[in-house]
């Protein structure tokens, strides 16, 4: 069920304690952590506490959660104290998601090329 906990979910092992991260930020609906293969000197990943499989089931089934961990994308920008940074979804193995609990990857500290490869 979208928004319930799944047992075989790192995310959800991690939202859980159960997995070892370095939270930056914990809000009531979601966390931040490094991102424990940093592609940039910053390189943290925003979820929603709550299971959804992808950004996009995220944002149709639960709106507001998904406002909540944008908000967040900003905050943890603004705690890493970054002018320009890249929020990233990837949805789908093709475009590179390999986990499927929806995260915003926050991507900064160096320059960014575009388009992304
Ligand atoms: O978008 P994608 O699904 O590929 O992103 C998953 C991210 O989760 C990867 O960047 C990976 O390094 C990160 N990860 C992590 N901690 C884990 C397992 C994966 O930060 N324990």
């Amino acid at each position: 069920m979208p928004g319930e906990p799944q047992g075989d979910c790192l995310f959800c092992k991690i939202v859980e304690g159960h997995i070892p991260a370095t939270i930056i930020r914990e809000t009531d609906t979601t966390v931040a952590f490094r991102d424990i293969n940093p592609q940039a000197p910053t390189h943290v990943l925003v979820i929603p506490k709550a299971h959804y499989e992808t950004a996009a089931v995220l944002a149709a089934a639960a709106p507001e959660l998904a406002a909540d961990v944008l908000r967040e994308t900003q905050a943890v920008a603004d705690d890493e104290k970054l002018e320009s940074y890249r929020t990233v979804f990837n949805t789908g193995s093709g475009a590179g998601q390999t986990v499927w609990h929806a995260h915003a990857h926050v991507i900064g500290g160096r320059g960014l090329h575009w388009p992304p490869g």
